[in-house]
């Protein structure tokens, strides 16, 4: 069988920077675990158009097209901001999206323990915390026709519509429910059924596709403001959050900064699975290029790291080695190394982004003993 496939799209700011510590991961992989991706490198965002005038190329879109998955740094940057909307950096990563059909976005919420303090919540509510929110990414409200602002009379009106299909419903409910599987078997489904129509063929749909596909998994519904303030609550109480584009969107950022810095938070975007079973998918650290501190050997790698870690465990069916690195990243922070963006007001030494990636790697040598 051949090895399985990687493209790595580094991009701009501080994307080759964090990119350059998760190639040390995937060698060490190769080297001490006999795990040998067959890795690719190309240009997307700004560096794509600084070479080919466009933030990504047609060859590029096919061999992203082509692989197993795609990791993505970061784009953009002030240099690219005076450039036509068309071939800014950001319609790069857009075009990877929609052209893969990207439409189940995958935003975790975990808090690492020494890093408990770093949550505007109270340690006990956080410290653990392990949850994923599922984003429809491909329709809602963002999409939904008609819209635009149109003059009614004598003034004007503004119009977005909520429009979401059976299959649109029933395909991310299922990415949801098999990612529960991998963790701990349960989904909560978001809406607002009490208010929205789309809210109403959502439950029934998700509903359905568990009594008939996924009965071994629990499920339950919630409102979204319910659910928002749940999430502050209680958070521990979920594992899969499954929701509209519109509700993901407040949600997974709600989520996502109950456990602190940009730095550290992954992401994935899946679509359909392929001929050989595993989703098309995209993996990238939440954060942007960060222009203010790149090239400084300031930036956070562990975002960028993680998203590898859920590849292995949604693209590559390597859980327990996501596991490995999740643990390793755990060990590095147990033992108080810090990145700038991690320093607490009481400040300490910050180390460099290659001396974290170099310290994820020893933690995951340790891990052999
Ligand atoms: P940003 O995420 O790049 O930075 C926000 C703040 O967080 C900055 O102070 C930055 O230094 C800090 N930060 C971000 N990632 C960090 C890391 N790994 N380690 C340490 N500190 C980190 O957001 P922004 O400043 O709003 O945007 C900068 C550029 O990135 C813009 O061009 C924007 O369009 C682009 N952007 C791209 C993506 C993407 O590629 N997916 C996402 C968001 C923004």
């Amino acid at each position: 069988m051949s090895n399985p496939s990687l493209l790595i799209l580094p991009g701009d700011g501080i994307g080759p920077e964090v990119m350059a510590e998760v190639r040390k991961i995937i060698d060490w992989f190769g080297a001490k675990r006999d795990l040998v991706f067959d890795v690719s490198e190309d240009l997307v965002g700004g560096a794509a158009y600084d070479a080919h005038g466009t933030p990504l190329t047609d060859a590029t879109m096919a061999r992203a097209q082509a692989v197993d998955a795609v990791l993505l740094g970061a784009v953009g940057g002030p240099k690219y901001d005076a450039l036509d909307f068309s071939v800014k950096p950001e319609r790069g990563l857009l075009r990877l999206r929609k052209e893969m059909d990207l439409f189940a976005n995958l935003r975790p919420a975990q808090c690492f323990d020494a890093l408990a303090d770093f949550s505007s919540l109270k340690k006990d509510i956080v410290a653990g915390l392990d949850i994923m929110i599922v984003r429809e990414l491909t329709s809602g409200v963002y999409f939904g026709e008609p819209r635009g602002i149109f003059t009614e009379g004598n003034e004007r009106v503004g119009i977005n519509t909520q429009r979401y299909t059976e299959s649109e419903i029933a395909r991310v409910a299922r990415s949801a429910f098999e990612l529960a599987r991998k963790r701990g078997n349960k989904v909560c489904s978001m809406e607002k059924a009490n208010v929205m129509e789309s809210g109403i063929l959502w439950r029934e749909v998700v509903q359905k596709i568990h009594d008939d596909e996924y009965p071994d998994v629990e499920l339950s519904h919630m409102y979204a403001d319910a659910g928002a303030m749940q999430l502050t609550r209680w958070p521990k109480q979920f594992d899969v959050i499954v929701t509209d584009n519109l509700f993901g969107d407040l949600l997974s950022d709600l989520a996502a900064m109950l456990t602190g810095s940009l730095g550290m938070l992954p992401s994935a975007s899946l679509g359909l699975p392929m001929a050989n079973g595993r989703p098309k998918a995209l993996y990238e650290p939440v954060h942007g290029s960060a222009p203010d501190i790149a090239g400084k050997a300031l930036a956070n790698p562990i975002a960028c790291i993680l998203s590898f870690a859920m590849a292995l465990r949604y693209s590559f069916d390597l859980g327990t080695e996501a596991d490995r690195l999740e643990a390793a990243v755990q060990k590095v922070l147990a033992d108080g190394l810090r990145t700038a963006d991690l320093m607490g007001p009481e400040g300490g030494s910050p180390v460099s982004t290659g001396a974290m990636g170099d310290a994820v790697v020893a933690a995951l040598d340790a891990s052999l003993n």
